[in-house]
């Protein structure tokens, strides 16, 4: 089965008809699905500024998020007959529900068991990252894009970088391994990405620099003002010598390098660091996500322009396999990529923070 590989410009018509019968989450381009992202709420305790604006976003009302019954059963049914393997925690914000716990709680004991990952921004993880161990969490992503005060708070708008540094020490002591650090670098204040890989490498941490994607509720995003793979990379060759990991990425977004002291590729390396290029080198074409969103909606590509409303179709008494059919057909009309480069390129109308990474 070949893959599209994302190519701009193939954009055959969606013809269901021709869809192979397969309970999986395949796509047009012969794309299969295995990595549900949940957004469990679009809301969030900070402001970063190439997310949101600094007066936050219009948050949907909490009797309109999937509820725990909802998420237990959509998740249910994608490890049962859909095929999915793993599933990411996100938001907004993921912490700020209160029954995160029993969430997770709940994805652990499905059968099959899927792998079970949270993106957080770290922030009251110090209070609850034991709990979330014993909960069945296997794995975490904490977004910290700074280590001084002042670019954390230029950056996040909110002067809060010594509650993310304590949850990321607290997933780390509950045994949350590994702990992958996110970093999106800003054109408009200074972070020097060898200084926050040092601090990474000397706590066993896995840090990934994310290139910025056009998904700012503000609609400010400027390629021109892109800090890009190429330029991190420029920057970390300065102090280290980076050597790609010839390990099958398996649709992963970040692409890894293991880093070793400058001139020393012979030497054992001292960790590793991943770049996740969205923008500048895309990985649309083996990309294996699928997305629901906090109101339950299938999002078949974080740049979809259409969704399918799940949630709705629960709510109104649908069976399993007809939401099961419901969430294969929207992944059927995922789109070869996301299209930034095209000509006439608009990002979707849900931001990053109404979508979860
Ligand atoms: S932009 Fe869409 S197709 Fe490309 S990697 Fe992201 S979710 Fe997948």
């Amino acid at each position: 089965m070949s893959i599209g590989l994302g190519m701009p410009g193939i954009r055959p018509t969606i013809d269901l008809a021709t869809r192979p019968a397969s309970p999986a989450l395949i796509d047009r381009f012969g794309r299969v699905a295995t990595d549900l992202r949940v957004s469990l709420t679009d809301r969030c305790n900070l402001r970063c500024t190439y997310c949101m604006p600094a007066d936050g976003l219009p948050w949907t009302p909490t009797a309109d998020l999937l509820s725990p019954d909802e998420i237990a059963r959509l998740i249910g049914i994608a490890v049962r007959e859909l095929g999915v393997t793993s599933v990411r925690f996100t938001g907004g914000e993921p912490l700020l529900r209160a029954d995160l716990v029993e969430i997770v709680a709940r994805t652990a004991a499905l059968d099959p068991r899927p792998e079970i990952a949270l993106t957080t921004n770290g922030i009251g993880l110090e209070q609850r990252a034991v709990a979330l161990r014993q909960a069945g969490l296997n794995r975490i992503n904490v977004s910290l894009d700074a280590l001084d005060d002042e670019a954390f708070t230029r950056i996040a708008r909110r002067p809060l970088l010594r509650r993310t540094l304590a949850g990321i020490d607290a997933a780390a002591a509950a045994g949350i391994a590994p702990v992958k650090i996110n970093a999106v670098l800003v054109s408009d204040v200074e972070v020097d990405p060898v200084e926050l890989l040092q601090w990474a490498l000397a706590r066993g941490h896995e840090l990934r620099f994310i290139e910025q994607m056009p998904l700012d509720a503000d609609r400010s995003w400027r390629r021109a003002d892109l800090v890009t793979a190429g330029d991190v990379r420029r920057r970390l060759s300065e102090r280290y010598t980076l050597v790609p990991d010839s390990a099958p990425r398996e649709g992963a977004p970040a692409q890894r390098w293991h880093v070793h002291p400058l001139g020393r590729a012979d030497t054992a390396p001292l960790g590793a660091v991943g770049i996740i290029a969205s923008v500048t080198e895309p990985f649309c074409g083996d990309c294996r996500r699928t997305r629901l969103t906090a109101q339950g909606t299938v999002r078949a590509c974080l740049f979809s322009h259409d969704e399918v409303p799940l949630a709705t179709a629960l709510r109104t008494g649908a069976d399993d396999d007809q939401l099961a059919d419901l969430w294969r057909a929207a992944m059927w009309a995922k789109p070869a990529g996301h299209g930034i480069d095209r000509p006439g390129f608009a990002p979707p109308q849900r931001s990053m923070s109404e979508i979860g990474g």
